[in-house]
């Protein structure tokens, strides 16, 4: 799919170059970003942030932890895959982490073509319940997704505690958390919820308990966000 002809390639996908006085064909740099779109959207990357750059994140100079956040995540887009954890991004609503967390992903298909999947929370949840119901139990379904979430090599996980679950729902996502940190595969989260928020609010472990927060606690560094809702900014 080539929307505007590119000025390149001409809208062919296909380049002429000349080495040692030899012509030879090869694919235009329009078609690279068009794969890896193409993968991306393989990714179950949302298509709201599909294609979404790193450098597209315009910290606000008011809150100095967003152009921290955006530095650390640029150099373990960079260090990858000579990381030795995974990230945790903790920040309340509006602050752009699903578009960070999607822009993780896209720059490292772009620069690796690694095997990335995106799955929010409330989405996990909603295909598990599916397994509550004796019933209606579909144990095939279920496994085939949980087995993709452990064998991608990255994970992106975001809205982490989003709602709260049944304990069947919750012992499936620790599975799949331990099953990752069993076998050192790199997992990058995000969530609304802090470790040590304001008074009155729920704290991250409030939401989705010791055990899944303190094994998180062994494979991620937290970033923390701080500022205001950007989409009421604009
Ligand atoms: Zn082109």
């Amino acid at each position: 799919m080539i929307d505007n002809k590119c000025g390149k390639c001409n809208g062919t996908g296909w380049v002429i170059n000349n080495r040692n006085g030899k012509e030879f064909a090869s694919r235009c740099e329009c078609q690279k970003r068009e794969q890896v779109l193409n993968k991306g959207e393989k990714a179950n990357i949302p298509l709201r942030f599909l294609g979404a750059e790193l450098d597209g994140y315009e910290p606000d100079p008011k809150n100095p932890s967003q152009e921290r956040a955006k530095k650390k995540i640029k150099s373990f887009i960079e260090d990858y895959p000579a990381v030795s954890e995974g990230l945790l991004l903790q920040g309340s609503i509006g602050l752009g982490k699903t578009r960070l967390l999607c822009s993780i992903g896209f720059e490292l298909i772009k620069k690796m073509n690694i095997d990335v999947y995106y799955i929010d929370w409330n989405d996990l949840v909603r295909e598990m319940k599916t397994g509550e119901d004796h019933s209606s139990r579909d144990f095939y379904a279920i496994n085939q997704l949980i087995n993709r979430l452990i064998g991608v090599e990255l994970l992106l996980f975001d809205e982490l505690g989003a709602s709260h679950v049944s304990p069947w729902v919750y012992d499936n996502i620790y599975y799949l958390i331990n099953k990752r940190y069993n076998h050192k595969k790199i997992i990058v989260c995000a969530t609304n919820f802090y470790d040590n928020p304001s008074e009155g609010k729920e704290s991250l472990t409030q939401r989705i308990g010791d055990r899944i927060r303190s094994r998180l606690h062994e494979v991620t560094r937290v970033i923390e966000i701080n500022g205001n809702d950007r989409r009421l900014e604009i």
